[in-house]
């Protein structure tokens, strides 16, 4: 088995990780075994750069392969905004809740044909011998007025899947992943691995 550092100290986000990559021989870590490891930047402009930057980054320091992801929300009628600022669209130390009541103003007065957004998750797997493979998910949807549900995190509450009928933050965690920019990068990525080591006989 290949160990694969996960490039989170979040365990919600490693046990997702770890059950979408069960198939393949690898020994999914987090950094929380790397305690001496310093914080990546993330200081690209596109998600893919921020990806690369903290998986690159991450495998340099522990000298493994290393898994990292980034995403955020991109609103059409604001130009693909808050996008790589997601976080931190209200301020460096702005809550979740700072950040939907930003996105409702900014929305003010915008009609509901124009309420148009996703999620956007880009994963980028960078080994020590230099590979890079990169993965990407997305999911559409519609800013509502106000919130809706409790579930889920971040701008869960306001982004509406047409489709189900239901915000992110009122689905279960397993139906949010089935549908999620994130669920469907990490599906892609196991694609993606899954070959890279048929093809270089890791397994
Ligand atoms: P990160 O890449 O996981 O750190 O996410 C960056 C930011 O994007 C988060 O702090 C959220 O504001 C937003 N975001 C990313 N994914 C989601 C999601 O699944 N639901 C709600 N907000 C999200």
């Amino acid at each position: 088995m290949t160990a694969l550092v996960v490039a989170t100290r979040n365990k919600g986000k490693v046990t997702e990780i770890a059950a979408v990559l069960a198939a393949l021989p690898v020994e999914v870590m987090s950094l929380d075994g790397f305690p001496g490891v310093p914080e990546a930047e993330e200081s690209g402009d596109t998600f893919a750069a921020n990806a690369i930057l903290k998986a690159t980054h991450y495998a340099l320091h522990t000298g493994l392969p290393c898994l990292a992801d980034d995403s955020g929300l991109e609103v059409d009628a604001l130009g693909g905004a808050p996008g790589v600022y997601s976080a931190r669209y209200a301020g460096p130390e702005a809550s979740d809740a700072d950040c939907n009541a930003k996105l409702l103003a900014e929305l003010e007065g915008v009609p509901d044909d124009r309420r148009t957004a996703r999620f956007r998750c880009v994963l980028a797997y960078v080994d020590p011998d230099g590979t890079l493979l990169t993965a990407e998910g997305t999911c559409e949807g519609i800013i509502l007025r106000e919130p809706r549900g409790s579930g889920g995190f971040g701008y869960d509450p306001l982004f509406h899947m047409p489709g189900a009928e239901k915000t992110l933050a009122e689905m279960t965690v397993a139906d949010k992943n089935a549908v999620s920019h994130r669920g469907q990068a990490l599906r892609n990525m196991a694609t993606t691995l899954a070959r890279f080591y048929h093809e270089n006989r890791r397994a």
